[in-house]
């Protein structure tokens, strides 16, 4: 029997509602498996904890996640507090902080879910975008100059180190390979405008791309890519992007896919030295929060993502299939999804289909 510790961060809005949804689904597969289970710990972090405190997250928050196998998060964030306190007091913190260099973003169009582009099939969107996830634009270096002055200016500094690049690209090429769809990587720039970080981007990208020589290239910009998701996305296979424009791109990615409802994402530490942390790509949505009705499936489809990293088992796809299945027979759905169920009766109906599945 192994047991996995896993912390759990269900954060604000609905968070609380998704992050029950995601647990029931991985205590089904771990009942149904027999040989895992889940022992989890919970941290009651986020802007409520802000409001009382001051901080996001417990001083020495790091050092007790730590010793778990991974982190489950459900969302943070609410209009009280300004957003990039929420975002630098604690997902930025733990990304930097445990050295999350990858962001793991699935683009995949299930059968049922609504796409906005009328003439595209479920296999014509099935992508994987890998984002840099601890540095780029979002290293947090620069600072106000003269402020409140008539020359006040602002300064924000991209940082992209070698280490780190070539981790992220290597990575991309690695999973390419394990795809095995196109054996493509989209080098996703701006290089023509960036002409110290992107020209350097690219110039890793080639490097790294010389050891892979049965997977095939292409750089794009980033501005293309945005027309290309919409133009031709059966194009795609994985693509490799830097913080900013990753984030940018996988947003345009939830919306190919039905919306935010099924964007999962894993933020992680590939040498294992610290825990990954799993989080849907939505907010806390707080125009719905506590009303029960938040479709949970970001969140089902995350934590099979966290289960795809903690163990190598081919029957997680099964998770997907059972959120198919509940999309295809369209009884159980969300409001957003035009349905009206509860985000705990489809978290009962994904269980219900898993079980039969497997
Ligand atoms: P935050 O500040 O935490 O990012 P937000 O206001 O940006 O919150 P999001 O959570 O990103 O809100 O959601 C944007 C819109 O999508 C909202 O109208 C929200 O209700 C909807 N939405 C997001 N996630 C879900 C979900 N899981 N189920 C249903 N609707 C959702
Ligand atoms: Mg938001």
């Amino acid at each position: 029997m192994k047991r996995f510790k896993i912390a759990v961060i269900p954060g604000d809005g609905i968070g609380n509602e998704v992050t029950a949804e995601g647990i029931k689904v991985l205590d089904a597969f771990a009942a149904y498996k027999g040989n895992i289970g889940f022992d989890y710990e919970f941290f009651p972090w986020g802007c409520e904890y802000y409001l009382k405190t001051g901080n996001m997250m417990e001083e020495d928050g790091l050092k007790t996640l730590e010793k778990f196998d991974a982190i489950l998060l459900g969302a943070v964030g609410d209009p009280s507090v300004p957003d990039h306190i929420s975002l630098h007091g604690l997902l930025i913190k733990i990304r930097q902080g445990f050295n999350q260099s990858i962001n793991l973003r699935p683009v995949k169009l299930l059968p049922g879910a609504p796409c906005p582009l009328k003439d595209k099939k479920p296999e014509d969107i099935d992508f994987v975008v890998i984002r840099e996830n601890v540095e780029g634009e979002y290293s947090g270096v620069g600072g106000i100059r003269f402020p409140d002055r008539p020359e006040e200016t602002a300064i924000q500094t991209s940082v992209f180190t070698r280490k780190n690049t070539e981790k992220i690209m290597d990575y991309a090429f690695k999973l390419a390979q394990k795809r095995n769809k196109f054996n493509k990587v989209t080098n996703v720039t701006k290089s023509n405008a960036l002409n110290y970080s992107m020209v350097f981007w690219d110039k890793i990208f080639q490097e790294v791309a010389g050891n892979y020589e049965e997977i095939t290239t292409e750089t794009t910009h980033v501005d293309a890519v945005s027309m290309y998701f919409i133009q031709k996305p059966e194009a795609y296979d994985v693509l490799v992007a830097s913080n900013l424009f990753g984030d940018i791109i996988t947003d345009l990615g939830a919306a190919l896919q039905g919306g935010l409802g099924f964007a999962a994402s894993g933020n992680l530490n590939i040498e294992k030295e610290y825990p990954s942390m799993f989080e849907p790509v939505h907010g806390s949505a707080p125009d719905i929060k506590d009303k029960g009705i938040a479709n949970p499936m970001a969140m089902i489809w995350t934590a099979k993502m966290m289960l795809d990293f903690l163990l190598e088992d081919s029957d997680t796809e099964a998770i997907i299939k059972a959120i198919t299945e509940v999309l295809v027979e369209g009884k159980t759905l969300t409001p957003d999804l035009k349905g009206n169920a509860k985000t705990s009766e489809v978290g009962d109906a994904v269980c219900e289909k898993l079980k039969s599945i497997l």
